[in-house]
Protein backbone atom coordinates (compact mmCIF):
# COMPACT_ATOMS: atom_id res chain seq x y z
CA UNK A 1 0.00 0.00 0.00
CA UNK A 2 1.52 3.33 -0.64
CA UNK A 3 -0.15 5.50 1.26
CA UNK A 4 -2.32 5.61 4.71
CA UNK A 5 -4.07 8.28 6.64
CA UNK A 6 -4.91 6.78 10.09
CA UNK A 7 -4.69 8.34 13.43
CA UNK A 8 -1.96 8.91 16.03
CA UNK A 9 -4.04 8.62 18.75
CA UNK A 10 -7.84 7.70 19.88
CA UNK A 11 -8.70 9.20 23.14
CA UNK A 12 -12.37 9.26 24.93
CA UNK A 13 -13.70 12.72 25.46
CA UNK A 14 -15.96 13.92 28.09
CA UNK A 15 -20.07 14.37 26.63
CA UNK A 16 -18.19 13.87 23.65
CA UNK A 17 -17.46 11.15 20.60
CA UNK A 18 -14.36 9.76 20.86
CA UNK A 19 -11.59 11.80 19.18
CA UNK A 20 -8.87 11.37 17.35
CA UNK A 21 -5.12 12.62 15.57
CA UNK A 22 -5.05 12.30 11.89
CA UNK A 23 -2.04 11.79 9.96
CA UNK A 24 -0.83 10.98 6.66
CA UNK A 25 2.20 7.93 6.06
CA UNK A 26 2.69 8.59 2.65
CA UNK A 27 5.15 5.88 0.79
CA UNK A 28 4.89 3.52 3.80
CA UNK A 29 6.04 1.25 2.16
CA UNK A 30 9.94 2.71 1.09
CA UNK A 31 10.67 1.99 4.52
CA UNK A 32 11.83 4.14 7.58
CA UNK A 33 10.35 7.77 7.66
CA UNK A 34 12.23 10.67 6.30
CA UNK A 35 10.82 13.41 7.03
CA UNK A 36 7.87 14.16 9.19
CA UNK A 37 6.14 17.42 9.04
CA UNK A 38 4.03 18.56 11.88
CA UNK A 39 1.44 21.61 12.25
CA UNK A 40 -1.30 22.75 14.12
CA UNK A 41 -0.23 22.05 17.32
CA UNK A 42 -1.84 25.17 18.20
CA UNK A 43 -5.45 25.44 17.38
CA UNK A 44 -5.54 28.48 15.47
CA UNK A 45 -2.13 28.92 13.12
CA UNK A 46 -3.72 27.93 10.29
CA UNK A 47 -1.22 28.67 7.67
CA UNK A 48 0.96 25.19 8.90
CA UNK A 49 -2.27 23.11 8.86
CA UNK A 50 -3.60 23.95 5.30
CA UNK A 51 -0.39 24.08 4.02
CA UNK A 52 0.54 20.71 5.52
CA UNK A 53 -2.90 19.08 4.60
CA UNK A 54 -2.33 20.90 0.65
CA UNK A 55 1.37 18.97 0.55
CA UNK A 56 -0.12 16.01 1.85
CA UNK A 57 -2.66 15.45 -1.08
CA UNK A 58 -0.12 16.34 -3.69
CA UNK A 59 2.11 14.01 -2.16
CA UNK A 60 -0.33 10.97 -1.71
CA UNK A 61 -0.77 11.98 -5.95
CA UNK A 62 2.88 11.61 -6.69
CA UNK A 63 2.64 8.35 -5.00
CA UNK A 64 0.29 7.35 -6.67
CA UNK A 65 1.60 8.39 -10.36
CA UNK A 66 -1.06 10.91 -11.29
CA UNK A 67 1.88 13.98 -11.42
CA UNK A 68 4.05 13.06 -14.87
CA UNK A 69 7.98 13.09 -14.45
CA UNK A 70 7.62 13.11 -10.20
CA UNK A 71 8.23 9.88 -7.78
CA UNK A 72 8.24 9.69 -4.23
CA UNK A 73 11.96 8.21 -2.83
CA UNK A 74 11.13 8.65 0.42
CA UNK A 75 8.36 8.11 3.70
CA UNK A 76 6.99 11.06 4.66
CA UNK A 77 4.84 11.27 7.27
CA UNK A 78 2.15 14.74 8.09
CA UNK A 79 0.14 15.53 11.11
CA UNK A 80 -1.72 18.34 9.68
CA UNK A 81 -3.03 19.26 12.96
CA UNK A 82 -2.21 18.14 16.62
CA UNK A 83 -4.92 20.23 18.26
CA UNK A 84 -7.66 18.51 17.13
CA UNK A 85 -10.41 20.13 19.37
CA UNK A 86 -8.44 23.55 19.49
CA UNK A 87 -9.36 23.98 15.95
CA UNK A 88 -12.91 23.55 16.38
CA UNK A 89 -13.45 27.04 17.62
CA UNK A 90 -9.84 28.74 16.47
CA UNK A 91 -8.37 27.97 19.83
CA UNK A 92 -4.19 28.19 20.31
CA UNK A 93 -4.88 26.13 23.57
CA UNK A 94 -5.95 22.53 24.24
CA UNK A 95 -9.92 23.99 24.76
CA UNK A 96 -10.85 21.60 27.89
CA UNK A 97 -8.00 22.57 30.16
CA UNK A 98 -6.54 25.28 28.60
CA UNK A 99 -2.95 23.71 28.27
CA UNK A 100 -0.37 25.01 25.70
CA UNK A 101 0.07 21.91 23.66
CA UNK A 102 4.00 22.86 22.89
CA UNK A 103 5.13 23.00 26.65
CA UNK A 104 4.05 19.46 26.86
CA UNK A 105 6.77 17.60 25.02
CA UNK A 106 8.15 15.09 25.33
CA UNK A 107 4.85 13.51 26.21
CA UNK A 108 3.78 10.99 28.82
CA UNK A 109 1.81 7.45 27.63
CA UNK A 110 0.19 7.22 30.95
CA UNK A 111 -0.44 10.91 31.57
CA UNK A 112 -3.26 13.68 31.10
CA UNK A 113 -4.81 14.06 27.88
CA UNK A 114 -2.32 16.52 26.60
CA UNK A 115 0.48 14.49 27.85
CA UNK A 116 -0.56 11.64 25.65
CA UNK A 117 -0.88 13.36 22.66
CA UNK A 118 2.96 15.60 22.90
CA UNK A 119 4.09 11.27 23.47
CA UNK A 120 2.07 10.50 20.45
CA UNK A 121 3.42 12.97 18.07
CA UNK A 122 6.99 12.44 19.74
CA UNK A 123 6.97 8.62 19.43
CA UNK A 124 5.73 8.93 15.56
CA UNK A 125 8.23 11.51 14.30
CA UNK A 126 11.30 10.12 16.24
CA UNK A 127 12.70 7.95 13.45
CA UNK A 128 12.29 10.78 10.96
CA UNK A 129 15.41 12.12 9.74
CA UNK A 130 14.37 15.35 9.03
CA UNK A 131 11.49 17.16 11.03
CA UNK A 132 10.08 20.46 10.64
CA UNK A 133 7.34 21.76 13.29
CA UNK A 134 5.08 24.47 11.53
CA UNK A 135 3.88 27.89 13.78
CA UNK A 136 2.60 30.75 13.26
CA UNK A 137 3.17 33.84 15.12
CA UNK A 138 0.34 35.06 17.14
CA UNK A 139 -3.09 36.90 16.55
CA UNK A 140 -1.65 40.32 16.90
CA UNK A 141 1.56 40.17 15.05
CA UNK A 142 2.44 39.00 11.29
CA UNK A 143 5.79 37.07 10.54
CA UNK A 144 7.58 36.56 6.86
CA UNK A 145 7.96 32.68 6.41
CA UNK A 146 11.17 32.05 7.81
CA UNK A 147 12.74 29.04 9.19
CA UNK A 148 13.43 29.60 13.21
CA UNK A 149 17.10 28.29 15.01
CA UNK A 150 17.30 27.37 18.66
CA UNK A 151 21.11 26.32 18.75
CA UNK A 152 21.42 24.29 15.78
CA UNK A 153 23.53 22.00 14.58
CA UNK A 154 25.53 22.76 11.44
CA UNK A 155 23.60 20.52 9.69
CA UNK A 156 20.19 22.37 10.41
CA UNK A 157 22.07 25.28 9.29
CA UNK A 158 22.49 24.39 5.89
CA UNK A 159 19.50 22.21 5.42
CA UNK A 160 17.46 25.61 6.44
CA UNK A 161 18.39 27.03 3.93
CA UNK A 162 16.76 24.33 1.43
CA UNK A 163 13.31 25.70 2.03
CA UNK A 164 14.09 28.66 0.03
CA UNK A 165 12.19 31.30 2.75
CA UNK A 166 13.81 34.33 2.59
CA UNK A 167 15.25 34.02 6.36
CA UNK A 168 16.77 31.88 8.81
CA UNK A 169 16.55 33.48 11.63
CA UNK A 170 18.44 32.44 14.61
CA UNK A 171 16.99 32.63 18.65
CA UNK A 172 18.42 32.00 21.80
CA UNK A 173 16.19 29.61 23.68
CA UNK A 174 14.98 30.49 26.64
CA UNK A 175 13.95 28.12 29.62
CA UNK A 176 10.26 27.71 28.99
CA UNK A 177 11.55 25.87 25.10
CA UNK A 178 12.30 23.14 27.22
CA UNK A 179 9.05 21.66 26.51
CA UNK A 180 8.41 22.61 22.97
CA UNK A 181 8.13 19.76 20.53
CA UNK A 182 11.17 21.10 18.27
CA UNK A 183 13.58 21.17 21.64
CA UNK A 184 12.65 17.65 22.48
CA UNK A 185 13.35 17.09 19.18
CA UNK A 186 17.06 17.31 19.69
CA UNK A 187 17.57 14.68 22.11
CA UNK A 188 16.73 12.63 19.04
CA UNK A 189 19.28 13.86 16.88
CA UNK A 190 18.35 14.36 12.93
CA UNK A 191 17.89 17.95 11.33
CA UNK A 192 14.76 19.35 13.36
CA UNK A 193 13.31 22.83 11.97
CA UNK A 194 10.74 25.46 12.84
CA UNK A 195 8.61 26.91 10.65
CA UNK A 196 7.00 30.12 11.82
CA UNK A 197 4.42 31.65 8.85
CA UNK A 198 2.54 34.55 8.96
CA UNK A 199 0.00 35.47 11.55
CA UNK A 200 -2.12 33.28 14.25
CA UNK A 201 -6.05 32.94 13.21
CA UNK A 202 -6.13 33.53 9.35
CA UNK A 203 -5.25 31.80 6.50
CA UNK A 204 -2.49 33.95 4.06
CA UNK A 205 -2.49 32.28 0.91
CA UNK A 206 0.28 34.31 -0.31
CA UNK A 207 2.76 33.21 2.70
CA UNK A 208 0.91 29.45 1.93
CA UNK A 209 2.22 29.58 -1.51
CA UNK A 210 5.84 30.34 -0.38
CA UNK A 211 5.97 27.68 2.45
CA UNK A 212 4.47 24.73 -0.07
CA UNK A 213 7.02 25.71 -2.61
CA UNK A 214 9.80 25.49 -0.14
CA UNK A 215 8.39 22.30 1.15
CA UNK A 216 8.44 21.18 -2.40
CA UNK A 217 12.64 22.25 -2.94
CA UNK A 218 13.08 20.97 0.37
CA UNK A 219 11.71 17.57 0.24
CA UNK A 220 13.44 17.53 -4.00
CA UNK A 221 16.72 18.66 -2.42
CA UNK A 222 16.91 15.95 0.14
CA UNK A 223 16.31 13.10 -2.02
CA UNK A 224 12.42 12.48 -1.12
CA UNK A 225 10.66 13.79 -4.61
CA UNK A 226 12.22 13.19 -7.69
CA UNK A 227 11.78 14.91 -11.39
CA UNK A 228 10.74 18.14 -9.35
CA UNK A 229 10.93 21.42 -11.92
CA UNK A 230 10.40 25.09 -10.01
CA UNK A 231 10.94 27.87 -10.84
CA UNK A 232 13.73 29.33 -9.22
CA UNK A 233 13.50 32.13 -6.15
CA UNK A 234 13.78 35.68 -6.64
CA UNK A 235 15.33 36.50 -3.19
CA UNK A 236 18.17 35.41 -1.64
CA UNK A 237 18.34 32.87 1.04
CA UNK A 238 19.93 35.07 4.23
CA UNK A 239 20.74 33.52 7.70
CA UNK A 240 20.45 35.64 10.88
CA UNK A 241 21.99 35.56 14.08
CA UNK A 242 20.33 35.72 17.39
CA UNK A 243 22.11 39.01 17.39
CA UNK A 244 20.74 40.60 14.34
CA UNK A 245 17.11 40.72 15.51
CA UNK A 246 16.01 44.57 16.04
CA UNK A 247 12.75 44.65 18.15
CA UNK A 248 10.89 47.90 17.85
CA UNK A 249 8.71 48.17 20.87
CA UNK A 250 6.19 51.17 21.26
CA UNK A 251 6.38 54.27 23.27
CA UNK A 252 3.04 55.17 22.70
CA UNK A 253 -0.50 54.21 22.64
CA UNK A 254 -3.61 54.16 20.05
CA UNK A 255 -4.56 53.12 17.02
CA UNK A 256 -1.54 51.68 14.97
CA UNK A 257 -2.04 51.74 11.37
CA UNK A 258 1.06 49.86 9.12
CA UNK A 259 0.78 49.90 5.55
CA UNK A 260 3.94 47.60 5.39
CA UNK A 261 3.89 44.11 4.42
CA UNK A 262 6.17 41.42 6.07
CA UNK A 263 9.04 40.83 3.75
CA UNK A 264 9.65 44.33 2.90
CA UNK A 265 12.91 45.88 2.97
CA UNK A 266 13.09 49.13 5.11
CA UNK A 267 15.82 52.39 5.57
CA UNK A 268 16.19 53.96 8.69
CA UNK A 269 13.94 56.99 9.18
CA UNK A 270 11.10 54.85 6.84
CA UNK A 271 7.47 54.71 8.57
CA UNK A 272 6.68 51.38 10.40
CA UNK A 273 3.68 52.74 11.44
CA UNK A 274 1.45 55.52 12.23
CA UNK A 275 -0.45 56.07 15.52
CA UNK A 276 -3.62 57.66 15.45
CA UNK A 277 -5.44 59.04 18.40
CA UNK A 278 -8.62 57.00 18.61
CA UNK A 279 -11.05 59.89 19.10
CA UNK A 280 -9.92 62.87 17.97
CA UNK A 281 -8.53 60.95 14.47
CA UNK A 282 -5.36 63.25 15.05
CA UNK A 283 -2.26 61.15 14.12
CA UNK A 284 0.06 61.18 17.28
CA UNK A 285 2.97 59.41 16.44
CA UNK A 286 4.99 58.31 13.53
CA UNK A 287 6.79 54.70 14.70
CA UNK A 288 10.23 55.12 12.24
CA UNK A 289 12.49 52.40 11.25
CA UNK A 290 15.43 53.06 13.56
CA UNK A 291 17.99 50.77 11.41
CA UNK A 292 18.04 49.11 7.79
CA UNK A 293 16.91 45.65 7.53
CA UNK A 294 14.44 43.64 6.28
CA UNK A 295 11.08 43.51 7.97
CA UNK A 296 10.38 40.11 9.40
CA UNK A 297 7.36 40.81 11.43
CA UNK A 298 4.75 43.24 12.15
CA UNK A 299 2.25 44.17 14.77
CA UNK A 300 -1.76 43.77 12.85
CA UNK A 301 -3.96 44.67 16.13
CA UNK A 302 -4.55 48.25 15.67
CA UNK A 303 -5.16 48.69 19.40
CA UNK A 304 -1.34 49.50 20.71
CA UNK A 305 -0.38 50.31 24.55
CA UNK A 306 2.85 51.26 25.31
CA UNK A 307 5.64 48.38 25.75
CA UNK A 308 3.65 46.35 22.46
CA UNK A 309 5.60 45.09 20.07
CA UNK A 310 5.57 46.89 17.05
CA UNK A 311 7.74 45.32 14.06
CA UNK A 312 10.96 43.29 14.15
CA UNK A 313 13.85 44.18 11.78
CA UNK A 314 16.25 42.04 10.27
CA UNK A 315 19.98 43.33 10.24
CA UNK A 316 22.19 42.57 7.90
CA UNK A 317 25.86 42.38 8.12
CA UNK A 318 25.64 44.31 11.79
CA UNK A 319 24.48 43.44 14.80
CA UNK A 320 21.75 44.92 17.57
CA UNK A 321 22.57 46.16 20.74
CA UNK A 322 19.28 45.17 22.09
CA UNK A 323 18.18 42.17 24.35
CA UNK A 324 16.99 39.24 22.06
CA UNK A 325 13.47 39.39 22.14
CA UNK A 326 10.80 37.13 23.10
CA UNK A 327 9.05 34.68 20.51
CA UNK A 328 5.69 35.35 20.08
CA UNK A 329 3.24 32.56 19.00
CA UNK A 330 5.70 29.36 19.73
ZN1 LIG B 1 2.56 27.93 17.54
Amino acid sequence: MAERETALLRMTAPLREPFEIPYHDIGSELGRVRVALVGGVHGNELNGVFVLARLASYLRRVAAGEIGGQRLLGRVLVVPAVNVFGMNNGNRRWPFDGTDLNRMFPGYDAGETTQRIAHAVFEATREAAYRIDVHSSNVDFEEMPQVRLYEPTEEERRAARHLGLAAVIERRPDKVFTATLGHGWRSLGGVNLIVQVGRAGMLQLPHCTTLFRGFIEFLDHIGVLEGVELAEIEHDVLAFSERQTFAIVSEWSGLLVSPLRVGDWVKGGDALGRVFDPFNGEEKHVIRAPVDGLLSGVRRQPLLFQGDLVACIQLVGTESTHPPISNPGQ
